[in-house]
């Protein structure tokens, strides 16, 4: 069975190119009865197993041809709205990673269906999670769930500490109010600027580590707008 979960809220069932929609339970709910899409003018219908989700039974021919371009469409969507969740991807790249792999004819069922990009963006902006990448430092604004960290369940701490505000110079300093108490306690500081893995409209990231225990810890990343550190100066007085 293709991963498609429902279709506008209905839990549908995929088999050998046609589509079923859940009608009921059996008496122990052991079974589960699907008709076809087409219910109105298809007598098909298909019994599964509820644990295993595998055909029990067939029921009648079905009186069309089979849909299996639409159904990898579906389930190409399916992973696209996965993905889109998931991923801090931009919409273009979420499309094509899940389209990429599937049959011309699905191709063509998706292209027929012009709101995926739509249907993308506003699942973003549904779960405000995944936001399309910020354009420049002025107007970006952080969403509420990246500024927390939550080391376990039910606890939600701060980790954005410092946001310098919009503006060419923005600086951005994450970290766990506990990595301030080490820094604290710590007799040995250390920085080292990182050019490489920066996000873009970020130059640098610029981590603070300090000697507690018997270690030396990371404790602070800062997001720096260039490549030098005149910026982390101010914040060591
Ligand atoms: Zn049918």
């Amino acid at each position: 069975m293709a991963q498609v979960k429902s279709i506008r809220g209905r839990e549908i069932y995929t088999h050998d190119g046609y589509m079923y929609t859940f009608d009921a339970y059996n008496f122990n709910k052991t079974k589960k009865f699907w008709r076809c899409r087409y219910k109105n003018d298809c007598p098909c219908r298909i019994h599964t197993s509820t644990e295993t989700s595998k055909v029990l039974k067939i029921l009648n021919d079905h009186c069309h041809d089979s849909e299996a371009a639409l159904i990898e469409a579906n389930v190409a969507i399916t992973n696209m709205k996965q993905r889109a969740k998931d991923t801090l991807e931009p919409t273009s790249s979420v499309i094509n990673e899940c389209t990429s792999g599937i049959s011309q004819a699905a191709k063509g069922a998706l292209a027929a269906d012009g709101a995926i990009k739509k249907q993308i963006r506003r699942i973003r902006r549904e779960i405000q999670a995944a936001p399309d990448a910020p354009k420049d430092l002025m107007t970006l604004v952080i969403p509420d769930e990246f500024k927390t960290y939550s080391p376990s369940e039910g606890i939600v701490e701060q980790f954005l500490l410092h946001d310098s505000g919009p503006g060419e110079n923005r600086i951005l300093i994450f970290g766990r109010y506990r990595s301030l108490e080490i820094l604290a306690e710590s007799t040995s500081w250390y920085a080292d600027g990182t050019f490489k893995v920066a996000p873009s409209l970020f130059s640098q990231i610029y981590v603070i580590l300090a000697k507690y225990m018997n270690g030396v810890h990371p404790l602070l990343y800062a997001l720096l707008p260039d490549k030098k550190n005149k910026h982390m100066n101010s914040y060591y007085k």
